[in-house]
């Protein structure tokens, strides 16, 4: 079997990537090692429900008139009309630092502005220096390693504000300890504070299953439960690849959404760059009585706290770290259709090697689940009031479960600390795309499949 182009990953930079290509071409093909599509963003069944497992909002919200948004442009790319996603904008979000200082955000950033100026009046200036930094820097450039963290403190001179402006931009997408690379806080910060955040009214699966329809509406194949176990090279030239169960496939071109790592070792090659520590999360889903309210924060979308005197981003000794994190409130969202309950999910940094080491004992690794779910009720109600006795069902995933069902080294998240931006590993037909290309979140992965097919393989057929 011969395919022009051969994608290994059915995660949304895998079907970005080929929707864009099949719009051109129909030969393509996503081999994909689960049996459902969407990787770190998909669903899965519980006591017959749907449960998503990786949406707490899409970043990058724009209104339609803005044709240069990357939202915009993205829908362009793939040619799916506004119209067919049904958007739902954030209420508010909060970046709590307990017992020291609080700033709301929502998508219109003059309420953030305003918050920076009350609370912080002596580093407004270098916020505002630090803005027209963002506007006018093009995060693109493949440059090397710059400490955000570094530009930040000496634009607003307050150890404080940096740390609030870092926290929900470090947990949306640093894969870095502690800092994250310039280029990458200014690509959030406009994702996150200049444009916003919104939801489907649906769920994830209206979102893929929006994708797939395109996508065979072109000609587009996919397979599902088509793990790819080699890829079948010659010298700097890929042939194609093998997939478990010993079938071959020769493609021109191979598009590999797994992780630079893990595509070294389906080539059977060591991976040349240094192994730096990954950050794994451990999240709890609670769903609680459709009719609680949460006395502290009845409106909140997303909460990003810390309360810890030091707010630290790194992977902790311990399964878990509680003293930072991320609490959201998926049916905060603007005009949502009524669902039959709510859910509170909190998020914290997680030691993948501790959870690994439980790996063997199932009843001890469940209780174990079961105990940090517990642990992290006292930190949310503290934020958000009392809703415990509300809770109908709970369900948790470690980076145990992420590794499982994506096959992302140590369930890293936000995947490899070292990024690939131009997407080149040095193969003459091999491209790298997605989480370690650098782009993260739901738009930056799709963004990063649609800009590898336009920028490498498009061009050359
Ligand atoms: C808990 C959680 C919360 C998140 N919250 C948000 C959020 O609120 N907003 C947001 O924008 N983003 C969020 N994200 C991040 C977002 O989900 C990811 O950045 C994005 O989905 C990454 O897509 P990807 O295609 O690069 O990678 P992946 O989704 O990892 O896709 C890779 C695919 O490759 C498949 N694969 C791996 N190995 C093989 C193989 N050998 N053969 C065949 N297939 C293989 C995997 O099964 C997977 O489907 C969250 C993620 C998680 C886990």
């Amino acid at each position: 079997m011969h395919i022009p182009l051969v994608i290994i990953g059915g995660g949304l930079s895998g079907l970005a990537a080929a929707l864009r290509f099949a719009r051109f071409i129909p030969d393509v093909l996503v081999l994909e090692k689960h049996s459902r599509v969407g990787g770190l963003n998909s669903y899965y069944y519980r006591n017959n429900r749907l449960f998503e497992t990786g949406l707490h909002a899409i970043t990058n919200y724009a209104p339609p008139k803005v044709k240069s948004a990357p939202l915009n442009r993205l829908l362009r790319q793939l040619k799916i009309k506004r119209s067919e996603l049904d958007l739902h904008q954030q209420n508010q979000s909060e970046i709590r630092f307990l017992d020291c200082e609080s700033l709301v955000f929502s998508n219109d950033f003059s309420l953030f502005d305003a918050e920076v100026a009350a609370k912080f009046p002596a580093g407004h200036d270098g916020f505002l220096k630090l803005l027209r930094l963002i506007n006018e820097y093009d995060p693109f450039q493949p440059l090397p390693f710059i400490s955000a963290r570094k530009i930040i403190q000496e634009h607003l001179q307050d150890q404080l504000l940096t740390d609030m402006l870092l926290c929900p931009l470090m947990f949306y997408g640093s894969s870095i300890e502690d800092d994250m690379d310039l280029g990458q806080f200014i690509i959030m910060f406009r994702a996150i504070f200049l444009e916003g955040m919104f939801r489907p009214g649906g769920t994830i699966k209206d979102l893929l299953d929006l994708l797939l329809k395109h996508y065979q509406d072109h000609g587009g194949t996919i397979r599902t439960k088509a793990a790819v176990s080699r890829i079948i090279s010659k010298g700097s030239s890929i042939h194609g690849v093998e997939l478990a169960n010993g079938e071959e496939i020769s493609c021109d071109y191979l598009l590999s959404t797994i992780g630079s790592e893990e595509t070294f070792a389906l080539l059977e090659k060591p991976y040349p760059g240094e192994s730096l520590p990954r950050l794994g999360f451990v999240e709890t889903i609670f769903e609680i009585q459709a009719e609680t309210i949460l006395p502290k924060a009845a409106d909140r979308t997303i909460i990003f706290y810390n309360a810890a005197e030091k707010f630290t981003y790194r992977q902790p000794d311990q399964l878990v770290d509680f003293n930072s994190g991320v609490i959201c409130m998926p049916q905060n969202f603007q005009d949502l259709p009524p669902r039959p309950f709510k859910e509170v999910r909190t998020t914290h940094l997680a030691n993948y090697d501790q959870w690994n080491s439980l790996k063997n004992d199932k009843s001890s690794y469940n209780s174990t689940k079961d105990n940090i779910a517990l642990n992290s009720l006292p930190i949310a109600e503290k934020i958000l009031g009392n809703f415990a006795e509300n809770i109908v069902y709970r369900d948790t995933f470690t980076p145990l479960t992420i590794e499982r069902f994506t096959a992302k080294k140590k369930g890293a998240i936000y995947g490899n600390p070292v990024k690939i931006k131009d997407g080149d590993i040095g193969y003459n037909n091999l491209y790298l795309a997605g989480t370690d290309q650098g782009f993260l979140g739901i738009i930056g992965s799709m963004l990063s499949g649609v800009s590898i097919v336009n920028q490498h393989i498009l061009p050359c057929l």
